[in-house]
């Protein structure tokens, strides 16, 4: 008799815990019903990149010393600086510069140390080929101005979610001059320019 009803009192343990458990993994489903969907339907729409993303590089040859300094601190010396030394003018001639972005990083080194910022890292991202040597730039591919999403009418830009309103979940159907949660980097420089005179103006010892 005392076995049986220990068998029942297990068996009915075990229920509310099985009970117990569905209820939590539906909770979770439910939460997901009552959420607003956050497709994007590329490549119709896209996603505006952050400010700071590390896409293709651009170079400007005209601003091009052939330093070396980009090859020299890339972590895989991956900038080709094809140069000439030129015995009239007594200086360095450049002929062509490329990377291969088949096998760069995007670390983003060889754009901070450019001693004459002919290197940047642009917003574009879509580099995909059927050749990879074809992602071999040269310095006309690099030199070519960056694809922006923002730019193309053939595309809907969408705010990706960093740079939402506060409380927004989705990026559709915003209101062009929509204000996003946090602040860009132009008005953060703004703050720390106008914190400037006031440090200064600090009597001194
Ligand atoms: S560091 Fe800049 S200036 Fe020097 S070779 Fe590289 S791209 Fe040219
Ligand atoms: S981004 Fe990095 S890996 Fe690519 S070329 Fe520059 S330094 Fe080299």
């Amino acid at each position: 008799m005392f076995k049986v009803l220990k068998q029942v009192q297990d068996y009915a343990k075990e229920s509310w815990q099985a009970a117990k458990y569905i209820g939590q993994g539906l909770s979770v489903t439910f939460d997901h019903m009552s959420r607003r969907p956050v497709t994007v339907q590329y490549p119709y729409e896209k996603l505006v990149p952050s400010e700071r993303y590390r896409g293709r590089i651009h170079y400007e040859f005209d601003k091009c010393i052939a330093c070396e300094v980009c090859v020299r601190v890339c972590p895989i010396n991956l900038p080709v600086v094809d140069w000439e030394f030129d015995k009239k003018a007594k200086k360095k001639k450049l002929n062509h510069y490329s990377i291969d972005f088949g096998v760069c990083i995007f670390c983003g080194n060889c754009v901070e140390y450019c001693p004459t910022n002919c290197l940047s890292m642009t917003e574009e991202y879509e580099l995909a080929s059927y050749e990879r040597h074809e992602l071999n730039y040269d310095n006309v591919a690099l030199g070519r101005l960056p694809y922006k999403v923002t730019q193309d009418p053939m595309v809907t830009p969408l705010k990706e979610f960093a740079y939402l309103p506060k409380g927004e979940v989705e990026p559709h159907g915003l209101a062009k001059g929509a204000q996003r949660a946090g602040k860009r980097p132009e008005e953060i420089l703004e703050e720390i320019e106008a914190a400037k005179p006031k440090e200064e103006a600090k009597p001194e010892g």
